[in-house]
C-alpha cells in the first residue's frame, strides 16, 4: 500500500537515557543534608544506570509478564516453583549490587528513592530483606549466615543457603482471618523433640507472602499459644525442599512483576527468631524498617509521575504552545513537584532516623517512631491523587497501558496496604505518643525550633494539646492528627531547608487556616509564579 492517512505529528518522544540523581535537585540536596554526602558519586552512576533505554524498558516488559507458578513439573512431581521474567532477576542484581538491601541509611533511601521510579516491584523482597537483618543478626545460629545475607553479589540459585553468595529474606504474617490483628493466626509451632536449637514443624497457612521463592521467610506462628518469629528456609541443609506449598499466586491489580502466594506449610521446618512469644514485637521491629521504604516508594512512583508529566508538557503543543509554557498547566505541575519536594525532604530525615537507631537522638527516635508510621499513612495516600493527577497531564495517552503512568497509578495504592494499612497506621501513631510521651515532647520542640513563622507557629499550637493526650478515645479523629503531624514535619522541613517561597506555597496550600490540613482542593489551585517557576526549574533542568 503506497499510502497514508496521515502524518504522525505532535506525539511525544520516549523520556530515556537520563540521569535519576543529576536530574533531581532535591534529592541531590536531600543527601548532602541527610549526612550521605560521600556516596554521591555512586549514586549517580546508579542514576544514569538506571535512566538507561534498555532498562526503563525492562521495567514494562517485567510487568506484562508477571511470574507463573509452575506448581508441578512435567512427571507430575510437586516442586511449588515460581518463573519469573529474566528481567526481574536483573532487577534485583541491580538493587543487591546497590546494597538496597543491606541496612538502612540516607545513601540507601536516595538508591531506593531512584530505583522504585523505574520499578517498584523489585522493592519488596529488598527491603524485606534489609529489615530482616538485624532481627537475624541477633540469632548465635545465624551468625555464619550474615556475610551471605549482606553480599552485594545476588544469587537466585534454587539451593541451600550454605551454598549461596547472596540471599533474599520475605516475611509471612498476613492469614486468611485476619493481617492487621495479628493475635488471630492459627498457623501452630511444634517443637522437634530433642532439637538442640528449638526447631520447631509449622502447620497451617498465610494468604498473603510475597516473593515466594526467596531463600527464607520469617514466619509468625503459634507456639504455645503464643506468637512467635520464625526462620523458615525455602531448602533443608539436606538440599530437600521444605514442606511450604504455594497454592497460587494472587492476581494482582500492580505490583504485578511481583509474586505474592498463598502458602500452606505441611510440617515446615523453622527456628524460632527473637524470644518465644514475642514474635510481633519482633515483627513490629521489622516494619519500623519496611514503613520508611514504603514512605519512600511512594515518594518514588510521585516522582516518575512528575518526571513523566513535566516531559510530556515539554512537548506536547495544545493551542498552538507548549503545554509547559500554559500557565495553568504550570500550576498544575508545580503543586504536584511541591508534593515530592516534602515527600523527599521527609523520607530522606525519616531514613536517616530509622538508620541511627537506638544511638539516635531523641528528636531522631520519635521522628522514626512517631512520625514514621504518620508519614506512611499520609505519603502513601497522597500518591493516588498526584500520580492521578500527573496521568492526566498526559491526556489520554496517560490512561493508556502502553505509557508508564498507568502502571505508576496501578501501582500507587498498595504501599497504603501493605505493611499495615492506612486506619493501623494512625492507631499506632496514637499508641506510639500515648507510651513515649518523652519523644512526643522532643517532637514538639523540634517542631517549634523549626517553625519561624505565625502561620506555623499556630498549626503547632493548635496539635500539641492532642498530641500529649493521644489514647483511644482519639481513635475516630486518628487520620487527622496523623495526616496534621506529617505536614508539619514537611512544613518545617522545607522551612529550614527550601527557598522561602517553596516553603510559603506548601504552607499555604497545605495548612490553609481554618482548613483540613493536607486535604485541600484539587492540586494546581494556589501558588506564586516565582514559586511555580522554581519548582519547575528543581524537578526537571532539562525542561526548563
Ligand atoms: C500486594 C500485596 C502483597 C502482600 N505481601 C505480603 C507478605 O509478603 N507478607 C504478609 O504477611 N502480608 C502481605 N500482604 C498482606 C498485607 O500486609 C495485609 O493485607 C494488610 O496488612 C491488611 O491485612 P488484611 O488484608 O487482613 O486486612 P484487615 O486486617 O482485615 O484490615 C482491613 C481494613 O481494616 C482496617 N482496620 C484494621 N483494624 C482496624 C481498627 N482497629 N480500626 C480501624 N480500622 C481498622 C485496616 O486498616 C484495613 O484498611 C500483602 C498484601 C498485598 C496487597
Amino acid at each position: 500500500m503506497g499510502w497514508t492517512t496521515h502524518e504522525v505529528t505532535n506525539q511525544v518522544p520516549d523520556l530515556t537515557d537520563y540521569n535519576l540523581y543529576d536530574a533531581d535537585t532535591a534529592l541531590q540536596e536531600a543527601v548532602v543534608r541527610e549526612g550521605a554526602q560521600g556516596a554521591v558519586a555512586e549514586l549517580s552512576d546508579y542514576g544514569r544506570a538506571l535512566g538507561q533505554a534498555r532498562i526503563i524498558a525492562l521495567a514494562g516488559a517485567i510487568d506484562r509478564h508477571p511470574p507463573q507458578l509452575q506448581a508441578y513439573d512435567r512427571r507430575g512431581i510437586r516442586i511449588d516453583e515460581v518463573v519469573f521474567h529474566p528481567g526481574w532477576h536483573e532487577f534485583l542484581a541491580l538493587g543487591v549490587g546497590q546494597g538496597l538491601h543491606d541496612g538502612a541509611s540516607a545513601a540507601r533511601a536516595a538508591a531506593f528513592l531512584m530505583h522504585g521510579q523505574i520499578e517498584a516491584g523489585t522493592l519488596c523482597p529488598l527491603t524485606m530483606t534489609a529489615a530482616a537483618q538485624p532481627i537475624l543478626a541477633r540469632e548465635p545460629w545465624f551468625v555464619s549466615l550474615l556475610p551471605t545475607l549482606t553480599s552485594r553479589h545476588y544469587d537466585d540459585a534454587d539451593v541451600p543457603v550454605t551454598a549461596k553468595r547472596g540471599m533474599l529474606i520475605g516475611m509471612g504474617l498476613t492469614e486468611k482471618q485476619g493481617g492487621s490483628d495479628l493475635r488471630r493466626i492459627t498457623t501452630r509451632a511444634t517443637p522437634i523433640s530433642g532439637d538442640a536449637e528449638g526447631a520447631c514443624r509449622l502447620v497451617g497457612h498465610k494468604w498473603f507472602m510475597s516473593v515466594p521463592n526467596s531463600d527464607a521467610h520469617l514466619v509468625l506462628a503459634l507456639l504455645d499459644d503464643a506468637p512467635t518469629c520464625f526462620y523458615v528456609p525455602r531448602r533443608l541443609p539436606d538440599r530437600r525442599r521444605n514442606a511450604v506449598r504455594l497454592n497460587q499466586l494472587k492476581d494482582k491489580l500492580g505490583n504485578r512483576s511481583n509474586a505474592s502466594a498463598e502458602a500452606e506449610f505441611l510440617d515446615a521446618w523453622g527456628l524460632p527468631v527473637g524470644e518465644p512469644g514475642r514474635g510481633i514485637a519482633t515483627l513490629v521491629e521489622m516494619a519500623g524498617y519496611t514503613r520508611v521504604d514504603c514512605v519512600l516508594g511512594s515518594t518514588a512512583l510521585m516522582r516518575a509521575a512528575l518526571v513523566q508529566a513535566i516531559h510530556h508538557a515539554q512537548h506536547r503543543v495544545a493551542f498552538g504552545q507548549p503545554l509547559l509554557r500554559q500557565p495553568l498547566m504550570r500550576s498544575v505541575l508545580a503543586d504536584i513537584a511541591l508534593e515530592v519536594e516534602a515527600a523527599v525532604a521527609l523520607g530522606m530525615r525519616l531514613a536517616r532516623a530509622v538508620g541511627e537507631g537506638a544511638s539516635g537522638s531523641l528528636v531522631d527516635q520519635a521522628l522514626a517512631r512517631i512520625v514514621t508510621p504518620a508519614a506512611k499513612f499520609h505519603v502513601c495516600k497522597r500518591a493516588i491523587p498526584v500520580v492521578a493527577e500527573a496521568m492526566e497531564v498526559l491526556g489520554g495517552n496517560g490512561y493508556v497501558e502502553t505509557h508508564d503512568l498507568a502502571r505508576l497509578y496501578r501501582e500507587a495504592p498498595v504501599n497504603s496496604i501493605w505493611e499495615g494499612s492506612g486506619n493501623v497506621m494512625c492507631l499506632d501513631v496514637l499508641r506510639a505518643l500515648n507510651r513515649h510521651p518523652e519523644l512526643a515532647e522532643a517532637l514538639l520542640g523540634w517542631l517549634r525550633d523549626g517553625s519561624s513563622d505565625n502561620t506555623l507557629r499556630g498549626h503547632i499550637e493548635a496539635i500539641q494539646t492532642e498530641l500529649r493526650a493521644a489514647g483511644p478515645e482519639q481513635e475516630a479523629a486518628a487520620r487527622r492528627l496523623a495526616g496534621t503531624l506529617v505536614v508539619l514535619v514537611q512544613a518545617v522541613l522545607l522551612r529550614k531547608h527550601a527557598a522561602p517561597e517553596i516553603a510559603d506555597a506548601f504552607i499555604s496550600t497545605r495548612l490553609p487556616t481554618g482548613g483540613m490540613p493536607g486535604q485541600g482542593p484539587a492540586l494546581g489551585t494556589g501558588m506564586s509564579s516565582r514559586a511555580t517557576t522554581q519548582l519547575l526549574e528543581r524537578a526537571w533542568r532539562a525542561a526548563c
